[in-house]
């Protein structure tokens, strides 16, 4: 494989960019190598300037549910674009992909554009407190909520106690409000809620984890995280960046069947331009600015190119049979690669959730929580990656991260997927 021209611009990169990136995971540290720079995508299809290419699950961490340059998406982009990219003042795009949020989902009354999940997740984090008047906020270890401050935290020592930042430049005093629970456990959020009584403003939580593996949680703990919100006054925040419009129109919520307070969302909202988006129900977001004490604002949120996209896009995942479509081709590969795997006994297994998946260097059948995940057999990810690229399949560069998906992918790129993976894992486990 001749990647030349990627690591000429690496190294060019590398003098205008921290670690030659703009967003770090991209920089292939843990997989060893230099990144793939890409030049096109095409349906399931991405070539990199080498001229390479590649059968791509990694679909920009999740937005592409369509794959690259859909059709209906490119058309919209390029009209909206050419009558003017931006306003700084409403626009009829907005309410269209509001009204098709909104009437599609039972747990949304009134929303917020902004312009990431990271926004999105911060915004409605600011909303809960200004809601609830309260200021500390509970998390759970192995989900991500964005590069928020107050979310770059992780556990201190001892169960129940506050938390530390994961990230310099995040001042203790923020870690503090903070409380960073193990997801699974019942007792822990408990014993949480008990210390820190009427303090709790929000329980923010993946329904899906999916950014530290996919850690699958039972209903059952979901639905005592949501009684324990109610109970107790707690705004329950589900952050549905990758879950929503991925796991089925209504995301984890319906999938679980459980109704979080507030939801953030970001990805696939946004059919491949930036755009995240908070929600609730008229009587939370009645708190936010200019109806409410709550200020959030943003130059370009709601801007009507990337809401043509995501009103395209949304509309395409609203076709009948388009996430059983998706979810039958997702258990087709997983079910062919995980056979394989277990006539070879090889340790090794795949969770999988609708169109999401995420490949596992041990035979546990269940991981619930990120210390659940042997970070040493982990690093066998690092020539299961090297190997799917080599023969023309593209995951994201990280173990820890899912794959994703897209509609765009034929049976054909999933039989190809399936040999190479199979083939992947021979070299894994047997050199
Ligand atoms: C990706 C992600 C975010 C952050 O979204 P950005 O658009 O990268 O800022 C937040 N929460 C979850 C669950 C995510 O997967």
């Amino acid at each position: 494989m001749n990647t030349t021209r990627s690591a000429e611009l690496f190294e060019k990169a590398k003098t205008y960019f921290p670690g030659g990136v703009n967003s770090p995971v991209r920089a292939f540290r843990s997989v060893g190598g230099t990144p793939i720079f890409f030049a096109k995508g095409l349906g399931s299809k991405v070539w990199d300037e080498d001229c390479n290419e590649y059968i791509d699950y990694c679909c920009s961490w999740g937005p592409l549910i369509l794959g690259h340059a859909h059709p209906s998406v490119v058309k919209v982009v390029q009209e909206t674009v050419a009558l003017g990219s931006s306003f700084g003042a409403p626009t009829r795009l907005e309410n269209e992909l509001a009204d098709l949020i909104i009437s599609h989902h039972k747990y949304i009354e009134k929303i917020r554009f902004v312009s990431s999940g990271t926004e999105a997740a911060m915004s409605a984090i600011r909303l809960a407190r200004g809601y609830t008047g309260r200021d500390k906020i509970i998390k759970f270890e192995g989900c991500y909520h964005g590069h928020v401050d107050s979310l770059l935290v992780k556990a201190g020592s001892g169960l129940v106690t506050l938390g530390t930042s994961s990230s310099a430049g995040i001042p203790e005093a923020y870690a503090k409000e903070t409380i960073v629970l193990p997801l699974n456990d019942k007792a822990a959020l408990d014993a949480a809620v008990k210390e820190y009584k009427d303090q709790i403003a929000v329980v923010a939580i993946e329904p899906i984890p999916a950014n530290n593996g996919l850690l699958l949680q039972e209903g059952e703990f979901l639905r005592y995280v949501r009684e324990v919100c109610t109970r107790e006054n707690i705004v329950l925040l589900f952050d549905e960046v990758i879950s929503g419009f991925r796991v089925g129109f209504e995301g984890a919520s319906a999938y679980y069947g459980i109704q979080p307070d507030v939801l953030a969302f970001g990805k696939i909202i946004g059919g491949g331009l930036p755009v995240g988006a908070y929600a609730s129900r008229s009587e939370i977001m009645n708190h936010v600015a200019p109806e409410g004490p709550v200020y959030q604002a943003g130059t370009l949120s709601g801007n009507p190119v990337a809401m043509a996209a995501g009103i395209a896009q949304l509309t395409e995942c609203l076709r009948p049979g388009f996430y059983e479509e998706l979810k039958e081709k997702t258990d087709y590969l997983v079910n062919n690669v995980l056979n394989y795997a277990r006539s070879k006994n090889y340790a090794f297994n795949i969770f999988s959730v609708g169109s999401i998946f995420w490949v596992s260097f041990s035979a546990q059948k269940s991981i619930r929580r990120s210390d659940e995940i042997d970070s040493d057999e982990m690093k066998k990810f690092a020539p299961f990656h090297r190997s799917l690229l080599e023969q023309g399949i593209y995951l994201g560069p990280s173990g820890y991260e899912v794959g994703f998906v897209s509609a765009a992918h034929t049976t054909e790129d999933i039989d190809r997927t399936i040999q190479a993976m199979q083939h992947a894992l021979d070299v894994v486990f047997e050199g």
